[in-house]
């Protein structure tokens, strides 16, 4: 494993901090990665895709006939790497650019392709992800949205639940079952679906950390026009498992691992600033965290060799998912007992310490394990694949 830039790595690396130099305002440089989504923070993560757009630092990995660069991995952990340091805005069009992108670029029609991909890398037109259902979650298999077809239309009902971004986005990656005679799995096809045909509602859940980021969203009676379907009848399945390859894997370690190490760094000097670092056992609890920050940097490390090398993460993603996610828990579990309480003031409340990010990362972090596959689903994974029990 090499832990050093190449020469490409390096160039690209050098490129992008002098056109951030330049392209990144002060004002839109934010304290937080996973700000919440508010009217003015939508406006700036919109604008600013935009202009990543300009200057191809968005979707690198796609191909350059649709805008890309064709970036190796080790580019694409560069530019997750800098945007983070630069204190780059959330991008509001990940769901496009990192999930229904590479899709369509592997499955989709020519017509789909021209029709979609430029709109999605600048950020014009944003997708939201229709998978999870009251009745189908870790079991996505069970879906039970139906998609008739009836004409030149498929005829949509059914309902999604915990849909991010539905309550702004243009189109909707739809997985809906197509053929209920079919198995489990075979009987299911994806959709682009227009966020705006009629019969479509929108509802927002409002979360604890007080955002409402998720929405339930219900179809009835929706028509959506025969070629919407992406690749053949049946296929969403297979489509969807790729998808979900692409939300775990070293690109999710890298984006996760930026951000711990900024809490752990900020959670030292919390523990000096309030005289609690000579604490044997706080000092031990701080150690403990600081070096599972650094073996989740290794795993990346490990696996984006892996993936460079052409072989597929496979189950080691798990185990990535799994380390990470409860290690930022644990993290963010004693950042609250050194807070006190403190990490009850508001995070928007000037008192509250790292402008309160403690306070927002402390009530994400029950998402973490919960999005991209729970704990238990990394578990069995791990111990079925890998484990071979
Ligand atoms: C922040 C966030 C954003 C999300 N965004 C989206 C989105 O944009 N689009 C979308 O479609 N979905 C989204 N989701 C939903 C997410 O994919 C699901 O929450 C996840 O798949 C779990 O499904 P569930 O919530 O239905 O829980 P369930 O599957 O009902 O699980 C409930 C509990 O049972 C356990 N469990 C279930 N099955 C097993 C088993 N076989 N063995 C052991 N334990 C089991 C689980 O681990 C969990 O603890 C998002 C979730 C979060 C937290």
């Amino acid at each position: 494993m090499d832990f050093e830039l190449d020469e490409r790595e390096r160039h690209f690396r050098d490129e992008l901090r002098s056109w951030l130099a330049a392209n990144l305002p002060e004002a839109w440089q934010t304290s937080h990665p996973r700000e919440p989504w508010t009217e003015a923070s939508r406006k700036i993560g919109r604008a600013w895709q935009e202009r990543l757009a300009r200057g191809r630092f968005v979707a690198v990995d796609w191909p350059e006939a649709w805008g890309g660069r064709g970036a190796s991995v080790g580019q694409r952990i560069v530019l997750q790497t800098e945007l983070l340091r630069a204190r780059a805005p959330r991008l509001l069009g990940h769901v496009g650019l990192d999930l229904v992108g590479p899709a369509l670029l592997a499955r989709g029609s020519e017509a789909q392709r021209r029709r979609f991909l430029e709109r999605m890398r600048t950020g014009e037109e944003l997708w939201c992800q229709g998978f999870s259902e009251p009745g189908a979650g870790s079991d996505l298999a069970s879906l039970a949205t139906r998609a008739v077809r009836r004409g030149d239309a498929w005829v949509v009902d059914g309902q999604k639940v915990w849909t991010s971004i539905a309550e702004v986005a243009d189109w909707c990656f739809l997985l809906a079952r197509t053929d209920p005679s079919a198995g489990k799995h075979a009987g299911i096809s994806a959709l682009l679906v227009d966020m705006r045909t009629p019969g479509i509602t929108v509802r927002p859940l409002r979360q604890m950390s007080g955002e409402a980021e998720f929405n339930e969203v219900f179809f009835a009676d929706v028509h959506v026009p025969a070629e919407s379907l992406l690749g053949a009848e049946g296929d969403g399945w297979k489509i969807a498992m790729d998808i979900l390859g692409h939300e775990r894997g070293p690109m999710w370690t890298f984006l996760f691992h930026g951000h711990l190490r900024q809490e752990i760094h900020a959670l030292l000097d919390l523990a000096q600033a309030r005289g609690v670092g000579a604490d044997a056992a706080v000092r031990q609890r701080l150690a403990a965290l600081y070096v599972d920050v650094e073996v989740l940097r290794l795993l990346g490390c490990r696996s984006s060799t892996a993936l460079a090398r052409g072989e597929s993460p496979g189950p080691r993603s798990s185990l990535e998912k799994l380390f990470g996610s409860e290690l930022a828990q644990r993290l963010r579990s004693s950042a609250g007992e050194l807070l006190g309480p403190d990490l009850l003031l508001h995070p928007d409340d000037p008192r509250a310490p790292w402008r309160g990010r403690f306070t927002r990362s402390y009530l994400h972090s029950r998402a973490d394990t919960i999005m991209g596959g729970t704990s238990e689903i990394q578990r069995t994974v791990i111990a079925r694949q890998l484990l071979k029990l």
